[in-house]
């Protein structure tokens, strides 16, 4: 494993344009399950609480669900080892951007400044007539379902539901820098969820290396990586932040 650290701390020292690209496993040592898998949050709730249609036919039961999963158990996360090397990096200019999956809002409470949510983010919430944005805060769920301040109409979670497009400017944004890299990290994402896999997949039909750092190996293994470092990402990141002095 140290061989392969140390071809990822000089591809990273010497990349034009690196980019990290993050699925739900860099978030798994802050204590938030992936959707799969063994201890998917899929075995306890019923994805349909995500289906947009479910959404809006039976909005008191989703929200009561949405409320417990994202705001009760994810809310008290704390980034880890990986989201906080990555904002070292952002910091240090061997990062670009980091193009996430995920809606937890990690990456920024690290400090990553450049990052694009390909799925948006848990911590607002958007109006679903109106389009009128809110923070969430304490009392935001006191009445379910949360109703619009302005035209109380139904509000959602500004994340991407199943049915739903991906935000255009994070799209665009992702796009252009899977064009631009050189270099991409992919952590912690099984490449299943499209069109979000499609970010390592560009990058490597644009020339970009590939490194990934995960536990098991992915739809990615076989097809692109170049580097796969099998371990858990707040574990091998902490082995890199020794390795280059970050
Ligand atoms: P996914 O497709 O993002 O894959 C999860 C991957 O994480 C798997 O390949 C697994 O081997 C890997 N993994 C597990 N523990 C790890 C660790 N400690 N370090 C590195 N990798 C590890 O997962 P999904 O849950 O099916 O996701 C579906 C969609 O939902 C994705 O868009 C995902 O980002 C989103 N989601 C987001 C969050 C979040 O915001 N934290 C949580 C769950 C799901």
């Amino acid at each position: 494993m140290s061989d392969k650290l140390e071809r990822v701390a000089s591809l990273l020292e010497n990349s034009r344009y690196a980019i990290a690209f993050t699925g739900a496993g860099i978030s798994v040592e802050s204590g938030i399950p992936p959707f799969r898998g063994e201890n998917g949050i899929w075995n306890k709730y019923d994805p349909k609480v995500l289906d947009i249609d479910y959404f809006f036919q039976k909005p008191e039961v989703a929200w009561m669900a949405i409320k417990e999963i994202f705001y009760e158990f994810f809310g008290k996360a704390i980034p880890n080892e990986a989201h906080l090397f990555l904002a070292n990096a952002e910091r240090k200019g061997w990062i670009k951007s980091v193009v996430t999956q995920n809606i937890d809002n990690l990456h920024q409470l690290a400090g990553s400044k450049e990052v694009y949510e390909f799925h948006g983010n848990a911590q607002k919430l958007v109006c679903t007539q109106c389009h009128f944005h809110s923070a969430v805060s304490e009392q935001t769920f006191d009445v379910l379902p949360v109703l619009c301040p302005e035209c109380h109409s139904l509000m959602k979670p500004d994340f991407v539901f199943f049915g739903e497009g991906i935000p255009q400017m994070a799209y665009d944004k992702s796009m252009e820098a899977a064009r631009q890299t050189d270099l991409v990290i992919v952590v912690g994402a099984l490449g299943e969820v499209m069109p979000a896999a499609m970010i390592p997949l560009e990058a490597k039909r644009n020339g970009a290396t590939i490194v990934e750092i995960n536990p098991e190996p992915t739809n990615f293994t076989k097809q692109i990586t170049d580097i796969h470092i099998s371990g858990k990402a707040g574990e091998v990141f902490k082995s890199l932040s020794g390795l280059m002095n970050i």
